[in-house]
């Protein structure tokens, strides 16, 4: 090396030492999303990852004091401006063309819609009334159609392609005992977001979802009656319910909010930019088999 070939080198490797060491733009600095069910065990996981990234997140729910709960706790962590509460149903179309049209108003567009809201119950078939099976349908499927083809509207006009994320269930892919209403619902988000996914490629819109076992902690879902209804269905007490989905997950593994937050952050960031009509199994392995 002669020594402006030595000084050249020299150079470029500080220079490079400098680049390593600015800290890194978010991945999602910049960008909006939209969470409905934002004030639950997992939307608020999802919310807290978005924002992390960067993200201003809008939350939609029909719970108001846990959405106000949540909404000022991301302030605090985020800042003022990082999230906005809206008092919602998902089964209400004006209401939802309504969130989303606030939302545009409050962060200047969108770019990431999660379906998220949800019941979960439990019946056996025979028992199953046709009001359950509607409120299913109503919450679940048309509530995650409602958020999508509102967000997507919004996503096609602006032409700068989006992400919508639907939170299905291991048990849209694999039926679970004693809950037909809550799986066809599941699997119907499942089927749909395939669906928006072949509408939406033109537009750069794409739609993916994440189906996550037995997720207890932190879920108002497992709060409720629904608990009582799975240990009794797995004939063990619903203190040892978790365990016993980790004993019967293949990698011994318990599923937590956190763990369907990051799956949400791949799909509704440009590390999925190739995926579109997929899914990602949150469920420490079970849905492999279709027995279990
Ligand atoms: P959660 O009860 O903690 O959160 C759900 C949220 O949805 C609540 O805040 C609730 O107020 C809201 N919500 C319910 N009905 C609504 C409506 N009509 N309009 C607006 N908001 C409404 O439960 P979670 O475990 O966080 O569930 C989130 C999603 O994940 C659901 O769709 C659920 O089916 C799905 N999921 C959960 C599990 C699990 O084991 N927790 C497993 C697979 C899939």
């Amino acid at each position: 090396l002669d020594e402006q070939e030595a000084f050249d080198i020299e150079y470029w490797l500080l220079e490079e030492a400098k680049l390593q060491r600015m800290p890194k733009p978010k991945a999602l600095a910049g960008r909006v999303a939209l969470i409905t069910g934002g004030a639950g065990g997992i939307g608020r996981a999802i919310a807290a990852r978005l924002m992390a990234e960067g993200a201003c997140v809008a939350l939609a729910d029909i719970d108001r004091a846990s959405l106000d709960e949540a909404v000022g706790g991301f302030r605090k962590s985020f800042g003022r401006d990082a999230a906005i509460g809206l008092p919602i149903d998902v089964t209400d179309e004006t209401a939802v063309a309504a969130a989303v049209r606030e939302t545009v108003l409050a962060y200047g567009g969108l770019d990431i819609l999660v379906a998220n809201a949800g019941i979960a119950s439990a019946a056996p078939f025979e028992d199953t009334s046709l009001e359950l099976w509607n409120r299913n349908f109503a919450i679940l499927a048309t509530g995650y159609f409602l958020a999508a083809r509102e967000g997507y509207r919004v996503m096609k006009d602006q032409g700068l392609g989006g992400s919508i994320v639907f939170i299905a269930s291991k048990n849209g892919i694999a039926a679970s005992a004693g809950a037909a209403a809550y799986c066809t619902a599941k699997a119907a988000e499942v089927h749909l977001a395939r669906c928006i996914a072949l509408d939406g490629a033109p537009f750069g819109i794409r739609a993916n979802s994440v189906n996550p076992d037995a997720v207890l902690r932190g879920s108002k879902i497992w709060q409720g009656e629904w608990r009582a209804q799975r240990a009794a269905s797995n004939k063990v007490s619903a203190d040892d319910l978790e365990e016993v989905y980790r004993q019967r997950s293949l990698l011994k593994l318990s599923v937590y909010p956190e763990d369907v937050a990051e799956a949400v952050y791949f799909f509704a960031s440009d590390l999925s930019a190739k995926s579109t009509g997929n899914f990602i199994n949150v469920d420490a392995g079970n849905a492999v088999s279709f027995a279990r």
